[in-house]
């Protein structure tokens, strides 16, 4: 007797990522568009690991400035950005405080691209971008 399922009925047929890359050797890519839509929708200023970082208030107030300055649809340089670091990696700022509790569980990026099931899956100022 086997107990193997039939797979040939289509309910365990596999969910197809819509807009990210699958690469058979590291599964999928969890790649996070730098945007100006993600750049907006980051909790990472919000987060207490930031919170009492210097380097980070200064970077925060000149790309704000930079975002209302720059035409529609263009992004600052990422190294001025403090924030969407699963896109583009660690933090620049050295003065963050990891002990505190990373909050990205929270933000709409992380729920759309699915990175729960990231590595790393938080804390990307420190582990760098998801993969
Ligand atoms: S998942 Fe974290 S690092 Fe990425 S955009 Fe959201 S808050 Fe920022
Ligand atoms: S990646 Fe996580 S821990 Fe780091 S600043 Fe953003 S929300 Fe906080």
């Amino acid at each position: 007797m086997s107990n193997v399922r039939d797979t040939t009925t289509g309910e365990e047929s596999p969910i197809t990522p819509r807009d990210r890359r699958v690469s058979f050797q590291r599964g999928i890519d969890f790649e996070v568009p730098y945007s100006r839509e993600n750049i907006n929708r980051c909790r990472c200023p919000q987060c207490p690991v930031q919170a009492d970082s210097k380097c980070v208030k200064g970077k925060l107030d000149s790309s704000k400035k930079a975002m209302e300055d720059l035409p529609e649809g263009e992004v600052p340089d990422p190294e001025d950005v403090p924030g969407i670091y699963c896109s583009e990696g660690e933090a620049t700022c050295q003065d963050l405080n990891p002990e505190r509790q990373c909050i990205c569980n929270t933000c709409d990026v992380w729920k759309e691209y699915l990175l729960e099931n990231g590595t790393p899956s938080q804390y990307f100022c420190q582990n760098g971008r998801a993969t």
